[in-house]
């Protein structure tokens, strides 16, 4: 899961960074307004956390220019605190939820699950295929009765097929949402599969020749 963190106070941003690396995501940075409609614009996020007092480009405008642009990805918005006309423009603008600042880590973990969760269409922040069990809350993974351990590159493909199930993701549509940049050795998709595979059974994870995996919608 890639999420684009957009703050210009840089002590935010890095305690923001160090959270969503420590919960599984692959984090982007962008410190003003356009560096943020640029990356966002070029690149596919599962979510994008949006201040909207920057430099250069306001959040508000970023995130308008964005929809407008069809880009449809989850936005979390964050607000000066007791500012309910800047939580209305936002939502009015496009924005799936919001946080007042300051915040707690905590909280914007939470909301980052629940707009991406409602974004992949999944009800539960426990997702299952089969016997397979993944708790997006406590990043753990159990297959039938048994806990399983996976290292974190493990845990975000797994998390990002079985978030997408019944969909095919491409080589590059995974080496993209499950790498972070200094993670970049893109030939190792396949052997990071099969270590995954190794660990919760070979038959949940589905190859499909040419276009990528898939975890299908009912495995059996
Ligand atoms: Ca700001």
């Amino acid at each position: 899961m890639r999420v684009l963190v957009v703050e210009d106070e840089r002590r935010i941003a890095a305690d923001i960074r160090v959270a969503l690396e420590r919960a599984g995501w692959v984090v982007d940075l962008a410190a003003d307004g356009e560096n943020a409609w640029f990356q966002a614009d070029t690149q596919d996020y599962d979510a994008i956390i949006l201040d909207l007092g920057l430099p250069r480009l306001d959040g508000l405008t970023v995130l308008k220019r964005l929809r407008a642009a069809g880009v449809a990805t989850p936005v979390l918005i964050l607000t000066a605190r007791d500012s309910w006309r800047e939580k209305v423009e936002g939502i009015d603008a496009g924005a799936d939820d919001y946080l007042a600042k300051p915040f707690q880590m905590e909280e914007l973990l939470a909301r980052l699950r629940a707009i991406t969760r409602r974004a992949a269409g999944v009800a539960d922040s426990i997702l299952k295929a089969g016997p397979v069990e993944l708790d997006t809350r406590s990043r753990t993974v159990t297959v039938g009765a048994d806990a399983v351990s996976l290292s974190a590159l493990e845990y975000r493909l797994l998390a990002q097929l079985m978030m997408h199930r019944g969909r095919v993701l491409s080589q590059s549509e995974l080496i993209e949402h499950v790498y972070s940049s200094d993670e970049s050795e893109t030939n190792a998709l396949e052997a990071l599969i099969t270590r995954v595979r190794r660990k919760i059974g070979s038959n949940i994870i589905e190859t499909r020749r040419g276009h990528g995996y898939c975890i299908a919608a009912d495995p059996k």
